[in-house]
This record gives C-alpha cells, structure tokens and sequence, in this order.
C-alpha cells in the first residue's frame, strides 16, 4: 500500500457502490493526496467518487469568524468538484452518526480521511473503522513526509526532526498527480449541500470580533502564497522575526484549514527561485545568511513551514496531553512545579489577559493585534505566551489561558502548531533548560528589554494599542 495510507482495520476494500472520502483537515480540491488515492481506487474499480464534509462546530472554543472563512472555502471545493464529476455532500451534528448513516445508504467499498493528529477527529475515525464493516483508510495529505513514516516516536527537538526530514524529504517532494475528471457518476440522488441550514448554524455561535482580512479559499490561496513567493520571501530570513514588518508569509489560514497544502508551496519556492532547500543537503541547517538573500529566504521558510510544522504534527500524533502540562518534558515540568509558589510581580485573570489590561503595553500591544486581526506576529507570540506563564498563578492556569485564547481568537488555532508553540513557550518543550529564575525556574525567560534589543517596540505599541 502506498505509504502515505494508513488502514485503520483489516478490512479489504471492496468494489461497493462508491469510495467514499470524508474530507476533514485538507478542505482542497488539488495536491490533496486523499481525494487522489480515493479517486485512484474508485476508477480502478470502476466506481463513483463521493466526498462528505461533515459541519459540527464545536460551542465555546472556535468562534463564527473561524467558521465562516471555513465556510466560504468548503462552497469553493463544492464547485470545484462538480466540475470533476464529484458530488459533495455537507452533513451535520455528530460526526461518527452522521458518517455511519451516510456510509449505510452509500454502500462505499472503501472510506478515505485524511490525517490529523488530534484527539477528537483521530477518534471518530478510529470508532468509524470499528462501527463499520468497511475498509478506513487515512492519507496524510497535511505533512510532506506522512507523520508516522518520519517518525515512529515523539521526537526531542527540532534538530531529531531536521535530520529524519533531511534523509527522508527528497524522496516526497513530489509533484502530486492532478485530478481527473471521474468517470463514474453517482446516479441516485445525493442531496444539494445546504448552505443556508449550515451559514445558520455557524450564525448561532459566538462572534470574537476579529477581521482576519484573509479571502477564504483555495484559489485565494494559491493567489496568496504567489504574492509572499514574489514580494516577500527575499526578505523573509533578515525580517521575519521583526513584528514591524510584513514579512512573514501569513500562510498559516491557509495551511491549516487545509485550503493549500505545505508540499504545493515548497515546489512553487523550489521552481520560483531555482535552489533546491539546504535542508536537502546539509543536515544542521546553517542559520547564517549567505550572499543570496532569495534562497536564504527559502532555507528559513522551509525550517518553519517544513521542520517546525512537521514537528509539530509529530508531538501530538505521539503525545495526547498536547494542551497541558502533562505533555511537557519531565525536566520542565519538575522546575515548573518547584516554582508554582513563587511569588508573582504581577497577577492576571483570563479575562484581564483577554481584554489587554495589564500593565506591560508590548504585551497589550500583542493582544490587541490578536483581538483587532485574529493573529499575533509569530515572534511575539512566544513573548505572548511566556508572560501569561509570568503571571498567572500555575503553569497549568497559563497553558489553559494561552489555548483558551489562541483557539478562541486566532485564525489558525485549534492547529498543533499553536499547542506545541504554547507548550514551547510555557513549558519547555522542544527546549532546553536555561538558567534557573524565579516562577519560569529553567524554562526559556523573554523580556521586554529583550525585545526592544530586535525591533522597535514603540512602533508596534502604536500600531496596535
Ligand atoms: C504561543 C504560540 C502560539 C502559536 N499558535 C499557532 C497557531 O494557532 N497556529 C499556527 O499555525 N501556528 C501557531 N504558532 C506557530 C507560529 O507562530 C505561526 O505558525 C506563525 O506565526 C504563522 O504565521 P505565518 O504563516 O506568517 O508564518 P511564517 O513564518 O510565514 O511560516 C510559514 C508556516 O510555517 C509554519 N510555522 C511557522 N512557525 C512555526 C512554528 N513555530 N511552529 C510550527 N509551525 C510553524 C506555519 O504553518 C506557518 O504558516 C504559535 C506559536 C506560538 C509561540
């Protein structure tokens, strides 16, 4: 089987009615290797293509801005497959009833998901392989390297990913097959996504106010990615670390509602600039510029779109406590512990942190950015996050408030990138330990004197404040 597919039970997909492809995390029409391998199956046995996507918006974490930028991209890969000859069927509620009942009128010889490594969808599909007398199949479709081929464990660090990617990248950087037109129509009647029922639903939830100025979709984000590629990469190694500047790619809507996938830009990187990632070449990457600011450009992007993401698909595929405390490394859960009674210069509420009120205005700053545009600039958001460790009252409290808001106000939350930044930032992960100071004990301290040192915070303040 081709490696990028994991059988979630030792049922043999059969030639039923139809595949069918219950698409999740990678909301794409093209480089999505789940619809490809369904499609794959499906003309081989001849057979319709079906693709479900099923709406449950879960109360209380992600607000209706996240759900209608989902929305607008889902209307997208609807039209988009009808132009294939794929029908797209849009259910609601519980996703394990809704996917079981589907699946007894569909009849599919085979069901395709595509991978997440998250508890809850990893659930539904492992419950999904139990509950029915058909092949599940999953594609990661998300990572370069499918995430149980990089890696059979979790992972230390940045630098035992960098050198598995090193050995294993060149071999899957590999233009996608395109999609074909299916040859097999599905003849009884499917019923036409609801739109209205699904924009009522996602109505009903919690608005958190932000305006993430993302146009949602796969074309935009192609569109998008273009952009970054052309105006912006050659500066991105020398500035992206500067939240003055506007060059970071900003991809991060994009790739994790699945609307563009990592492998589709590192080709357009590759094929824009002519140079082939060092990350190929050279096991420790080089951090260093070099006298060609477009590849060095290329050669940081890749270590954060392709090392660090990939890392952080790692963590959660291997570590279920990815949002507490429990999934911090020993080392820093002990000194976080040794520390929980120090006492605290300043001390905060969720709500003080949520509505910017406290004393430090670079802090403020990051948590208005976060409120007004549903995104922090990746650099302060480990100032972000440490000082919430700084000032609350247990690290377990800062993690909860840290994943409350991110989740709750960022665009891409609810992503493992965002869990492994928060426990990266809180408690160790990933890291090392460092000198030994009060409340942080040896976890990696931020101050906003540190700040001021890499770029002018007074302008960020006025932006933002
Ligand atoms: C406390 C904290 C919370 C975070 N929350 C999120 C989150 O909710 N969602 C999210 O996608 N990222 C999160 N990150 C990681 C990182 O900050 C963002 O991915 C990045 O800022 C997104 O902006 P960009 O697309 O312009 O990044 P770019 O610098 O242009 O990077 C390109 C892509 O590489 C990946 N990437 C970049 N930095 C990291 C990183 N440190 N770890 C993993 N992948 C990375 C992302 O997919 C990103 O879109 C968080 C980091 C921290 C410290």
């Amino acid at each position: 089987m081709n490696s990028r597919v994991l059988a979630l039970n030792s049922i043999a997909p059969t030639s039923g009615d139809c595949v069918l492809y219950v698409m999740s995390r990678d909301q794409r029409v093209h480089d999505n290797h789940a619809l490809l391998y369904a499609q794959a199956f499906a003309i081989e046995h001849k057979i319709p293509l079906v693709v479900v996507f099923n709406l449950f918006p879960r109360l209380g974490v992600r607000a209706r801005e996240h759900f209608s930028f989902m929305l607008e991209g889902l209307k997208e890969v609807a039209n988009e497959l009808d132009t294939f000859n794929i029908p797209f069927v849009l259910s609601f509620g519980d996703m394990l009833a809704q996917i079981i009942e589907l699946s007894t009128k569909l009849q599919p010889g085979l069901i395709v998901a595509d991978f997440n490594p998250l508890r809850g969808v990893r659930e539904v599909q492992k419950s999904l392989a139990k509950s029915l007398e058909v092949a599940v199949h999953v594609v990661d479709t998300h990572n370069i390297v499918p995430a149980w081929i990089i890696s059979d464990k979790q992972e230390f660090a940045a630098h035992t990913m960098r050198r598995k990617l090193h050995k294993q990248l060149g071999s899957w950087l590999k233009e996608p097959e395109t999609l074909k037109k299916h040859p097999f129509s599905y003849s009884s009647k499917l019923e036409a996504p609801d739109w209205q029922q699904a924009e009522a639903l996602i109505n009903s939830l919690d608005a958190c106010g932000i305006q993430h100025g993302f146009t949602p979709g796969e074309k935009a984000a192609k569109n998008h990615a273009s952009k970054f590629i052309n105006d912006s990469l050659a500066h991105y190694s020398e500035q992206r670390n500067d939240p003055t500047s506007e060059s970071q790619s900003s991809l991060s809507p994009y790739l994790h509602f699945g609307q563009i996938s990592a492998l589709r830009i590192v080709l357009d990187c590759m094929r824009a600039t002519g140079h082939e990632p060092l990350l190929l070449h050279e096991p420790r990457m080089p951090r260093a510029a070099g006298n060609n600011p477009l590849h060095d450009g290329v050669d940081a992007f890749i270590e954060e779109l392709v090392v660090r993401k990939e890392l952080s698909d790692n963590f959660c595929l291997y570590s279920t406590s990815y949002d507490s405390l429990d999934g911090a490394p020993a080392w820093a859960q002990k000194t976080l512990t040794e520390h929980q009674d120090d006492p605290r210069e300043h001390l905060y509420t969720q709500q003080q942190f949520e509505s910017a009120a406290t004393h430090d205005d670079v802090w403020n700053a990051a948590q208005y950015q976060l409120l007004k545009t549903g995104k922090i600039h990746g650099y302060m958001r480990m100032y972000w996050a440490k000082k919430i460790l700084e000032w609350s009252q247990s690290a377990d409290e800062a993690i909860k408030t840290a994943v409350y808001l991110n989740d709750h106000y960022s665009i891409d939350g609810g992503d493992p990138n965002g869990y492994v930044g928060i426990l990266w930032s809180i408690a160790g992960l990933h890291d090392r330990p460092w000198f030994n100071r009060s409340v942080y004990g040896t976890v990696r301290y931020m101050s906003s004197s540190g700040l001021e040192k890499k770029f002018d915070t007074a302008v960020y303040i006025a932006r933002w404040s």
